[in-house]
């Protein structure tokens, strides 16, 4: 539904997207023949702009696709309630320096041969009802099979990237006679969330409505479940390789989904993307080959630590002018600096780090710390909304004490930077809901060291005092829910108190020895070049 490969197209939301993004970007430079589908939306997610009270203010992105892309003659077209909608084709092209090279297919409706409300279809990303939502998922699953097709693609396998493209596997069915064991072999089906509002149901009076008797809805109930269309049940169903994006996501999915096997061939960020421009001429010169081979980060340690530092420095100050210019937060290049950029919603818990003011205000007197936040919240998510309020309220009642900064509009080119120039990455989600997490990846490219509950892809990362720090009990541990919150309150403050800040002022060898850790035992494994190389053995071939 979404991929975020560049800025200036403003086709994502947030880690669903940039992460797709980054799948396209490693398999064009590791040569794949993949071919990526998604919509066009013509008006963007939204551009975020806060209030003097942190209010949130959507305003949409109108972009123009003709500046990037290139318009494809073929055209398709799918039936809803009954009539012909067309779709059309945008494509832009993944180069890689390799030579690589990946088509990425925009989805669009505006065309003059369709209806006024069938030429916003492809309009906004994660917009409108349950009716405007399924009308989008036609067009992506149905829409894209065809203009494949329309293309003259001849197509080995289709990878699913969360479940609102799964009606493709009802068009699959369709073509191969309603064999289901035939369209298993074809389909991979990667879930990327533990939540339960993640996943897409649809009333089927809705879908009787819209889909008209494209498929026969007793069949369809079968496959997609009893009570109401789920499109990841229906991708469970007709897929013979379901990967989880971590280790924990994979457990946490096979109790969600019980009866199905799932894999877990874990995350991974795209290097030379998401390593800043100081680190990448390091790196160049000591570890040339790197970007499109990860695992030299390994050698690391041949990089002087004072060129690290260095090149990390030059980041810092990148991220610091930029808080300086748009806050009056006045922050300085010295002080310790934590990030924390994140969807403003409640299991990413944006203000756990101010749980506790008093002993936050302890920490700082032992060294001082400043933090950046960012973060968008949903149009209709009104606690994330509410909870950047309140950090703005938290500002208030520490002004002149610790530096904070909330900067406006989170998106790629604000987590490149706020991914290299912090010091210390933290992340506070609630477990086991953060299926797997991408930033902290970014971070560790960067030698940005992770401080993070134990969730997600960190639970594979973290090695105690060696890859960063962990807040909060392990995944086995037996603890209630209550001890589990209070163990994380007590685990952020004193690691902060007692061991972060005083190895950040006092010894910055260990310091150095954490930053290189980060690169060379992190960055060289949870990258999307290791990750793409594992679908293609396991899943695709
Ligand atoms: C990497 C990225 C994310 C994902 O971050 P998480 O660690 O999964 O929260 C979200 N938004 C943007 C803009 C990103 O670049």
């Amino acid at each position: 539904m979404e991929i975020g490969l560049l800025s200036d197209i403003p086709t994502y939301a947030g880690g669903l997207g940039t992460l797709a993004g980054d799948t396209i970007k490693s398999s064009a430079d590791l040569k794949l023949p993949l071919i990526a589908v998604t919509l066009i939306s013509r008006l963007g997610y939204f551009r975020q702009e806060l209030g003097e009270r942190g209010e949130q203010i959507e305003l949409s992105v109108p972009w123009n696709p003709s500046h990037l892309l290139v318009r494809w003659p073929a055209e398709a077209t799918v039936q809803i309630q009954n009539r012909d909608v067309r779709v059309g084709a945008w494509i832009y092209n993944q180069q890689s320096p390799t030579g690589g090279a990946v088509p990425v297919i925009f989805l669009d409706t505006d065309l003059e041969a369709n209806r006024s409300d069938d030429r916003t279809i492809t309009d906004h990303l994660y917009g409108g009802d349950d009716s405007y939502r399924l009308k989008q998922e036609i067009v992506l699953g149905i829409g894209g099979v065809r203009i494949l097709e329309a293309m003259g693609t001849e197509i080995r396998k289709y990878h699913m990237n969360e479940g609102q493209s799964s009606l493709l596997t009802l068009e699959l069915l369709k073509r191969y006679g309603m064999d289901a064991e035939a369209v298993k072999d074809l389909c991979i089906f990667t879930t990327h969330t533990p939540v339960q509002a993640g996943h897409d149901k649809f009333d089927y009076s809705l879908v009787r409505d819209l889909l008209g008797d494209f498929i026969d809805i007793e069949v369809l109930k079968k496959l997609a479940g009893a009570d109401r269309l789920n499109m990841t049940g229906l991708a469970l169903n007709l897929s013979n390789y379901i990967n989880g994006v971590a280790k924990r996501h994979r457990a946490t999915s096979m109790d969600m989904f019980p009866g199905y096997e799932i894999h877990s061939i874990t995350n991974g960020v795209h290097s030379f993307t998401w390593t800043c421009p100081c680190l990448q001429k390091l790196f160049d010169k000591y570890m040339p080959g790197w970007a499109n081979e990860p695992e030299m980060l390994l050698r690391v340690n041949g990089c002087p630590d004072e060129e690290i530092w260095k090149a990390h420095m030059g980041a810092k100050r990148d991220l610091i002018d930029q808080v300086n210019r748009e806050t009056d937060a006045d922050m300085d290049d010295e002080s310790l600096t934590i990030g924390f950029a994140r969807r403003a919603t409640m299991y990413k818990r944006t203000t756990f780090l101010f749980s506790d003011l008093q002993r936050l205000r302890r920490a700082n007197h032992k060294g001082t710390i400043q933090i950046v936040l960012a973060g968008k919240a949903h149009p209709r998510d009104e606690e994330g909304k509410k909870a950047i309020q309140s950090v703005f309220e938290i500002m208030d009642i520490l002004h002149n004490e610790i530096k904070i900064a909330y900067l406006q509009d989170y998106n790629m080119p604000l987590a490149a930077k706020m991914v290299s120039g912090a010091d210390v990455w933290l992340n506070t989600p609630l477990p086991p809901q953060e299926a797997s997490g991408t930033s902290g990846m970014k971070a560790a490219h960067n030698g940005v060291v992770n401080f993070s509950v134990l969730d997600g892809w960190w639970i594979e990362g973290w090695i105690e005092g060696v890859t960063g720090w962990s807040i909060g009990p392990e995944p086995g541990e037996d603890i209630s829910f209550e001890m589990a919150r209070k163990r994380e309150i007590e685990d952020f403050y004193s690691k902060l108190e007692y061991i972060i800040i005083p190895m950040f002022y006092q010894r910055r060898d260990y310091w150095m020895r954490m930053m290189k850790n980060s690169i060379g035992m992190i960055a060289s494994f949870f990258n999307s070049h290791r990750m793409m190389r594992r679908y293609v053995t396991e899943a695709y071939l």
